[in-house]
């Protein structure tokens, strides 16, 4: 199959090796794939990952058990042991024997063909297009945000950082109906949110005044961080979205943590359902942030369109129509 290697640095391969299924494990041929910030960073070195990168996609089950056969799905990423203690304590995401596609111990999505095991997937409803279905997975993180920190009317909300990530941020909280403003650096991303009723402010227009209840990070840098600690107000909560292992270490002043005895809170993956509900019934709007598609064959070139800020996001076209997967169902040779 075709593939978007990474071994120390990202290449293009023709001939890798078909995903060999584990038992519980299905083959999901990939329709499209999205690229977030965390495989520009495994580029760089991030997690030390070897391996097919990606784990953002929408695809059709090709080999599994007859409950999943033929069913276009999205994919959770955390693949877990269902044993360790994690596990065992409601806390799976966390396991500690977990691999995690693309960035983990586990090939990823940038391929014709990607094994996954049958716990992680769910069903894509019709009225779902896959265009839609592949923001599933980075939208789920979002919603996390939710689920770590209940958001009422009352709230007085920023999101720092109007990325990918940033953008589907926004329109999560927005439903909440608190009042919320997007802090980000590029004018037109920021009309995107005033588009949504948000009010979008330049970083270099921010005044910090310390008066928001909860401030969300995803700027992607340690910059973030500083704008968040100046901007939430003391007893306030602070949501850390972003990795920044790639980046040369300029450590923040903690201090203002301490002193305003502010809640950092760490957040990772989130609850699928709550995502495919969304795009179902049209509550989140993912097209407009879709600025480039790329065939799989071009990945490299599209891992570099990704990293231009004017870009949102970047997806590939990994194979084109339901008749495409069908025809390649029956060459398949499990
Ligand atoms: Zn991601
Ligand atoms: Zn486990």
């Amino acid at each position: 199959m075709r593939a978007l290697i990474v071994d120390g640095k990202p290449r293009f391969e023709e001939n890798r090796h078909d995903p060999v299924p584990a038992e519980g494990e299905a083959v999901v041929r990939v329709h499209l794939a999205g690229i977030c910030a965390t495989d520009l960073h495994i580029i760089n070195g991030y997690m030390n990952f070897s391996g097919v990168l990606g784990h953002e996609m929408v695809g059709t089950v090709v080999s599994g058990s007859p409950k999943w056969k033929g069913k276009r799905v999205v994919c959770e990423i955390n693949c877990v042991c269902r044993k360790c203690d994690m596990c065992l304590g409601g806390l799976a995401w966390h396991c500690r024997r977990r691999t995690v596609m693309g960035i983990a111990g586990r090939d990823g999505c940038f391929a014709d063909f990607v094994a996954v095991p049958e716990h992680n997937l769910h069903a894509v409803p019709d009225s779902v297009a896959d265009e839609e279905a592949v923001f599933v997975e980075p939208l789920a993180a979002a919603y996390q945000v939710l689920t770590q920190c209940p958001i009422d009317t009352r709230m007085n909300v920023s999101v720092v950082g109007t990325g990918r990530l940033g953008l589907l941020i926004v329109q999560v909280l927005a439903q909440t109906g608190c009042k919320l403003t997007a802090v980000g650096r590029n004018t037109q991303k920021l009309l995107m949110c005033e588009k949504r009723g948000v009010q979008g402010i330049k970083v270099e227009d921010l005044v910090p005044r310390n008066d928001r209840d909860l401030v969300v990070e995803c700027t992607g840098s340690p910059d973030g961080l500083n704008i968040a600690m100046q901007l939430v107000r003391p007893r306030g909560t602070i949501v850390l979205k972003s990795t920044y292992a790639d980046l040369i270490p300029r450590s923040p002043n903690l201090a203002p943590i301490v002193v305003n005895e502010i809640k950092l809170v760490g957040s990772r993956c989130g609850p699928f359902p709550e995502a495919i509900n969304a795009l179902a019934r049209k509550a989140v709007e993912v097209r407009p942030l879709i600025s480039r598609t790329f065939p799989l064959e071009e990945a490299a070139t599209a891992l570099d369109a990704a990293r231009k800020p004017e870009n949102i996001k970047v997806l590939l076209r990994v194979s084109k129509s339901v008749c495409e997967t069908s025809l390649s169902l029956q060459g398949h040779r499990r």
